[in-house]
């Protein structure tokens, strides 16, 4: 008598093989027999159902809700059975007593998670690496965990009140490189860093946004003294000079793998195909350089709730109206005294970057529900306008107030200057590219692409019209076998007797995600956007169930997985 049965479901194993049916066998935690099985003490009929690993999430920010939130919402709505944390440089060890508030600081401004949550939520009681590792070891969850070392914590324990300083001497980045060593020794699966100036807190650009190539090398080489660990970094290079060269030096060096965003961007329109080439290139010489992707166009959502949005620097609305409750607000702003007025004014900034991203009509969409994430271009605020004879500033206005204010503006970041996902594809069906940039658990105010896992399903391998979609069992292997394999994750990502027993049930069919909403349920009622979903049927970590129909079962079998 087997533990677990999975009985007579569609066995999409991960590998990228033709879907089969057969019956999953679960013994201990672990996959043992795939094919026709005895009888499980417990028996899940999965006939017409989508039987497929577990997901493997490599890009996501809970690094702070893992310590209070053993669900793990919303990434485990979605099927994600195993996330990475600890990306984009900003984490919370090693941290010197004392200095708690300032990696809060960090990540409220890099990441957009409420700092007063933060604050509440975590309990801390560790200083070092290894300290927080162990923290984590001892917590329940329902998914699994895996965390990386974030370079600025690390400059911020070493340098002190010097953390932002560009230059740092040899010594001390001999001593990031020491607890970097020993931080991968005791589990840990990468380094981290931000090279963008889009990443700031109220210090400003984020501590080893401009480190020299001496100091990541030199913290580097930790990564090939542990022997494991890829190095991750946000850089608006995107692979380009002069990241090129220092990155190239630390494969050849170091064994390890560099993987990074990339998008296309209205600056930087074909950058990514020429990293993508060079990709290709350099892998045949060994050098693992892993360009990381993401299924969909990384989405602002504007809506009264986000915490930025076409009218949040209008003086009417930032004086008068943004403190008001939602209802009242959307009830006043339909007020046509109210409306002219708003409509008559312009936003109140001279942030040269705001006021691109707030009035870039032509990149604004009314997302609906269902959502629609690759809408044509004559869907946009700019063709509504033009086509209704009113000025886009209206158009987004009516839209936002409709429903209550709950209604979002879909803005896509990157990925969607031809109005369609074929540079996108492209990418995804990269042989040297990675899936990820859900970035869960972050962006609580603004951005909800968590269920970027779902979306791979409902849109790519069901529902995408406007161009070829991507067979179910490619689509399923990006986000698992391939994810696992970036992360050397060799235990999972498959269904193969001897793998760990990460599975989701699916009705494929029924599968659906729900149009986001903003939900106030964080430590201190801090709000964060979210996103349901319908149709996972069960989802099953180290062989217990932990979904049911979208409910948690209560079972939290979830653990930290330690690297080495
Ligand atoms: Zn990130």
């Amino acid at each position: 008598m087997h533990d677990l049965v999975i009985r007579r479901g569609t066995v999409v194993d991960g590998t990228g093989r033709p879907r089969f049916e057969a019956d999953v066998a679960v013994d201990g935690g672990v996959i043992t027999q795939i094919g026709r099985v005895a009888r499980g003490r417990r028996e899940i009929d999965a006939h017409d159902l989508l039987v497929a690993p577990g997901w493997v999430d490599v890009h996501t920010h809970y690094d702070g809700q893992v310590t209070w939130d053993p669900l793990l919402a919303p990434s485990s709505w979605h099927g994600v059975t195993t996330v990475v944390m600890g990306n984009c440089g900003v984490g919370f060890a090693p941290v010197r007593p004392g200095s708690e508030d300032f990696l809060i600081e960090l990540m409220e401004g890099v990441e957009d998670i409420p700092g007063t949550a933060l604050h509440e939520g975590i309990s801390w009681g560790w200083e070092s690496f290894p300290e927080y590792l162990d923290a984590l070891a001892g917590m329940k969850r329902a998914v699994d965990v895996a965390a990386q070392v974030p370079h600025c914590a690390v400059r911020a324990y070493v340098l002190g009140e010097r953390a932002h300083d560009d230059e740092v001497s040899g010594d001390e980045i001999a001593e990031m490189s020491r607890l970097t060593r020993d931080a991968l020794r005791a589990g840990a699966i990468g380094f981290t860093t931000s090279r963008t100036i889009l990443h700031r807190s109220r210090h400003g650009l984020v501590p080893g946004t401009h480190s020299t190539p001496d100091e990541l090398l030199g913290i580097g080489r930790a990564l090939g003294e542990a022997g494991h660990g890829v190095f991750e970094m946000v850089s608006d290079m995107q692979g380009q000079e002069p990241d090129l060269t220092w990155m190239k030096e630390f494969c050849r060096t170091t064994g390890r793998a560099i993987t990074f965003a990339i998008a296309q961007t209205f600056v930087q329109r074909d950058a990514w195909r020429e990293t993508l080439a060079r990709a290709q290139q350099l892998a045949a010489g060994g050098l693992a350089i892993v360009p990381q992707v993401a299924c969909r166009p990384t989405g602002m959502l504007f809506g009264l709730q986000s915490s930025f949005h076409p009218f949040i620097l209008y003086p009417t609305y930032r004086d008068r109206l943004h403190a008001l409750p939602l209802a009242e607000r959307a009830t006043r702003m339909r007020d046509p005294q109210v409306r002219a007025q708003m409509l008559s004014e312009d936003l109140d900034t001279q942030d040269p970057i705001a006021r691109i991203l707030l009035t870039n009509w032509t990149q604004m969409f009314p997302l609906g529900d269902p959502p629609d994430y690759e809408p044509p271009a004559e869907r946009s605020i700019a063709a509504i306008a033009e086509r209704t004879g009113r000025r886009p500033e209206e158009v987004a206005y009516d839209q936002m107030v409709e429903n209550d204010g709950r209604q979002f503006l879909f803005a896509p970041l990157a990925n969607y200057l031809d109005y369609d996902f074929e540079v996108i594809r492209e990418m995804m069906l990269h042989p040297r590219t990675v899936l990820g940039l859900s970035d869960g658990g972050a962006h609580c105010g603004l951005i909800c692409d968590a269920s970027m896992p779902t979306f791979l399903l409902t849109h790519w391998a069901r529902d995408r019209k406007r161009g070829e979609r991507i067979p179910i069992e490619q689509a399923v292997r990006l986000q698992t076998a391939n994810t696992a394999a970036v992360y050397g994750f060799a235990d999972r990502g498959v269904i193969a007797p001897g793998k760990k027993a990460d599975l989701n049930v699916i009705d494929f069919d029924a599968l659906a995600l729900h149009a986001p909403e903003m939900v106030f349920d964080l430590p201190a009622g801090g709000r964060r956007l979210v996103q349901r979903v319908d149709g996972y049927r069960a989802t099953i970590v180290s062989g217990e169930v932990t979904f049911e129909d979208g409910a948690p079962t209560g079972a939290l079998p979830g653990q930290l997985v330690r690297a080495g």
